[in-house]
């Protein structure tokens, strides 16, 4: 991992649809300066708006994990946040053409790639933004659960249950790393259930999704395009992917924690990254002699913290 913070040397720029929109759009990473943290910027619209890439900018979380600031929205942030911190980005800024980044394959490869492709640079006088907390912290919502423990590199156990024939419990222990991430994460797609197509499309979801982009579960066969699965448990790397997109938007790219943690989707994510922030801000800032510990919630617009 780095030890200075890091962001690219030189634009570079994507093109593709939406997953969940069908809408057309260019994608521009570009550098950014030392504590700016990740920003996106809607390019298509009057005074190009800036969204942070932070928790409290999340507006909803239903197959996806999407961001807001007054009219601005951005939907489906997940795999482009997870491509920048898994090579190991702390500051980058995203200029989006539409309210959607394009899927390009449904994983996070292209984009990982792309990053690779412009080069990096190190502000050495910076370092990187660690997430540290102070013990173990849990969270469970219906069958979902996780558990984090403070730990020296970012190590994570994830499980995925599916009540499905054609998945079965699927577990992945990683250590995670640039090296990790790009070889056993960045190429897992994203997938859905055959069944939950015609209703995904019915509520304006997947409108943009096709075997170029996603793998379709069905009853008893996948639905990919002519090369088949890329790993024969693709799902739980892809909810490995979804989770390290998520938990970016705490601000503190460099993880130091072991994560356990099954039945996982964007919603549960977030809350558990809520959790998680809130450790690691009362850590940071210590409790105040004499006051009970009440939580204390980052203000919306602080990005440099
Ligand atoms: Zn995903």
């Amino acid at each position: 991992m780095n030890r200075a913070q890091t962001t690219i040397k030189s634009e570079v720029k994507l093109e593709g649809i939406g997953l969940h929109t069908g809408n057309r759009s260019t994608l521009i990473f570009r550098p950014a300066p030392p504590n700016t943290g990740i920003r996106f910027f809607r390019s298509d619209l009057p005074g190009t708006p800036m969204i942070p890439a932070r928790l409290d900018f999340v507006v909803t979380t239903v197959r996806g994990t999407n961001i807001g600031l007054n009219e601005a929205r951005i939907h489906t942030v997940e795999h482009v946040l997870s491509a920048c911190t898994g090579v190991g980005l702390d500051n980058v800024d995203i200029l989006v053409s539409a309210n959607e980044p394009p899927a390009m394959d449904g994983s996070s490869l292209p984009f990982a790639r792309a990053l690779l492709s412009a080069g990096f640079q190190h502000f050495v006088d910076y370092p990187p933004r660690e997430l540290r907390f102070p013990g173990e912290i849990l969270h469970e919502n219906g069958k979902a659960r996780y558990r984090a423990v403070p730990a020296e590199n970012f190590q994570l156990d994830v499980t995925l249950l599916h009540d499905h024939p054609m998945v079965p419990r699927l577990n992945l222990r990683l250590e995670l790393d640039r090296q990790s991430y790009l070889a056993e994460v960045a190429g897992a797609r994203t997938f859905c259930f055959e069944h939950e197509i015609e209703y995904l499309r019915s509520q304006g979801l997947a409108q943009g999704g096709s075997l170029d982009n996603a793998v379709v579960i069905g009853r008893d066969k996948f639905h990919t395009n002519a090369d088949g699965l890329r790993y024969p448990d693709e799902f739980v790397r892809h909810k490995i992917l979804d989770l390290i997109g998520d938990l970016t938007l705490i601000g503190r790219p460099l993880f130091r924690m072991r994560l356990e943690a099954e039945c996982i989707g964007h919603a549960h994510n977030i809350e558990f990254a809520k959790k998680l922030r809130e450790a690691a801000l009362l850590m940071r800032r210590g409790p105040i002699e004499g006051l009970p510990r009440k939580p204390s919630v980052e203000p919306a617009m602080e990005i440099d913290s």
